[in-house]
């Protein structure tokens, strides 16, 4: 079967993450947006395991499921057609900050384990070396070597994959405090990693320039800190809902494993160079001439993920990797009404409309990816031609830089006024 899966997300017990997360919610959002398989997110945090335990049962495969209960509950409330299995897969963020060759280093990785008594075991040992009461993505003074050497022993069914790997802090790339390749990171461990994650502000063409990722595993997750961010990146697998078919399609990155839906990586956060305060945005062709010195306050710039990609990459733009899958750049449903109908994608407006069209056509990556335009035109035009326009890339877009979003138009100046008009005239969207 063919599914969408996202094995990245927070709990409400991670700092700065919503207090929504509960499994309920996350089981709904999952319903809607058509997510097959989810993360549970920070099973190392004592609390949120301890609700994982309490409302998922094990479904024979090393996936979990929500209480009936529950469920049924949740089932009430969202649209009829956003149908389909969800089930839980264990897993956690662990974050790393230690010394390494004078360097301090902050890794974060991702740890997926098939069952809660694995888990258990996991978290006793990783309990002796930090607190993991204290944040849902713990951290840890602890070699990421180190960790994996834990993970490994604890059970080999388990895989850990370096998280976000290009974000400036807090990723094994990182312009900031990681390193220039697996091996550096990992030493006689590296042949364990066999999976990589992209995070926002990179895609996987950014990823096919460095030779070493040739015969990793490129996959994609939304680390999700609400529940309605959920699948704004995701994994496409055709298999079985089984976590050690999940597992060994990563491993062996074969036809189970079908490739990403990913973030546009200029709108992500840290896509460009530059100085948030300073108001300066620069492409990376630019920093390199200048060395990296802002033009205002003449302090170093943070250096984004393009930068860096560049800096370590053996390969051009544009040329792709032995190994590549597929994948199909998304922008969030809320984000495009919102920019058709003008409003804040936080607002009633948006959110009724898009509740219309889910109930029409069934959940948000359906809509985004499957649905023909022919069909979605029945309810919109401007919508159908969004939706093609994001399809086929054709949309603009100020890139993200040194924490700040990047800023997608799907319509340029004209087109918007022209929208304008219709509101004025009464015609919805
Ligand atoms: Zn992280
Ligand atoms: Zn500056």
């Amino acid at each position: 079967m063919r599914f969408y899966a996202d094995l990245h997300i927070h709990s409400r017990f991670s700092r700065a993450c919503s207090k929504q997360l509960t499994l309920s919610e996350i089981y709904k959002w999952c319903r809607l947006k058509g997510v097959s398989v989810i993360a549970t997110g920070d099973y190392t945090h004592p609390e949120w395991l301890a609700e994982i335990k309490e409302q998922l049962s094990e479904n024979n495969n090393g996936l979990y499921e929500l209480d009936k209960n529950l469920a049924k509950e949740i089932d009430s409330l969202i649209p009829e057609s956003c149908k389909g299995p969800v089930r839980f897969l264990l897993s956690t963020e662990i974050s790393l900050i230690y010394k390494k060759k004078d360097r301090v280093r902050k890794v974060h990785n991702v740890i997926l384990a098939p069952r809660i008594e694995v888990v258990e075991k996991l978290n006793k040992k990783l309990a002796k070396i930090g607190n993991l009461q204290a944040d849902g993505r713990p951290i840890l003074g602890l070699d990421a070597r180190d960790l994996l050497e834990i993970v490994l022993e604890t059970s080999e069914e388990c895989i850990l994959i370096p998280a976000h790997i290009w974000t400036p802090w807090f990723s094994i790339f990182g312009d900031k405090s990681g390193f220039d390749s697996i091996k550096e990171c990992f030493e006689d461990l590296s042949d364990h990693i066999y999976a990589i994650e992209t995070g926002l502000s990179s895609d996987p063409a950014m990823n096919w320039m460095i030779k070493e990722l040739d015969n990793i595993t490129i996959i994609s997750n939304s680390d999700a800190h609400s529940p309605e961010k959920i699948a704004r990146e995701a994994n496409i697998f055709d298999c079985k809902l089984s976590f050690t078919e999940i597992i060994d399609a990563i491993k062996k990155n074969d036809k189970r494993f079908k490739g990403t839906l990913e973030f546009y990586p200029e709108e992500g956060k840290y896509h460009y160079d530059g100085h948030r305060s300073c108001n300066v945005r620069q492409d990376p062709k630019e920093t390199i001439k200048t060395q990296a010195i802002c033009p205002k306050c003449k302090k170093r710039l943070t250096v984004g993920v393009l930068n860096r990609v560049f800096q370590l990459a053996q390969r051009k733009r544009g040329e792709k990797s032995p190994n590549a899958k597929h994948y199909f750049n998304i922008i969030p449903l809320k984000e495009i009404l919102s920019e058709i109908m003008g409003k804040g994608p936080a607002t009633k407006t948006v959110n009724d409309e898009y509740f219309k069209i889910l109930a029409r056509f069934g959940s948000e990556l359906g809509v985004l990816q499957e649905i023909p335009a022919t069909k979605l035109s029945k309810h919109s035009d401007i919508l159908a031609q969004a939706i093609s326009r994001m399809r086929a890339g054709s949309i603009d877009i100020q890139p993200g830089y040194d924490g700040l979003y990047g800023e997608i138009s799907i319509f340029d100046t004209l087109e918007r006024e022209q929208l304008e008009n219709r509101k004025q005239l009464g015609l919805a969207i």
